[in-house]
């Protein structure tokens, strides 16, 4: 069965697509790093089919735009951006940042009607830099 599009999902998705246009790309934004690989683990499903664990890894030449979409095609407003907990993380910790975010999206329950998502993103996220060069 089709999931209605909402209204508000055409603006969101607009919004998303301005801000990835914005965002720099991983070489500009930290020239050292050879790639970032993020770890994605969904949680707290009930009743609902969790997408397997996956690993996503960004290359220098795109964008340092980290914003997952929430895995309910029923969750409106919805989504994960891991984009400034990364761009801080990377900046205190440096190479391994992990992680939980919940989802503050809404979905549609049959016996609460509308309800918090609460779907959580479990992350790790593991920069590959450049050894700094030795004089
Ligand atoms: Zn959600």
């Amino acid at each position: 069965m089709a999931v209605k599009p909402y209204a508000g999902d055409a603006q969101r998705r607009q919004e998303r697509q301005q801000n990835y246009d914005i965002a720099p790309t991983i070489s500009e934004r930290w020239p050292e790093v050879r790639s970032v690989a993020v770890d994605l683990r969904f949680a707290r499903m009930e009743r609902r089919t969790l997408p397997m664990p996956y690993r996503q890894i960004f290359l220098p030449p795109m964008r340092a735009f980290f914003a997952f979409l929430c895995p309910d095609p029923e969750c409106r407003n919805g989504g994960f951006d891991l984009t400034p907990t990364i761009e801080r993380g990377h900046a205190r910790h440096g190479g391994a940042i992990h992680g939980t975010l919940a989802c503050g999206g809404q979905r549609p329950t049959r016996e609460r009607g509308w309800a918090a998502c609460e779907i959580e993103l479990q992350f790790d996220v593991i920069f590959d830099d450049d050894p700094p060069a030795s004089a």
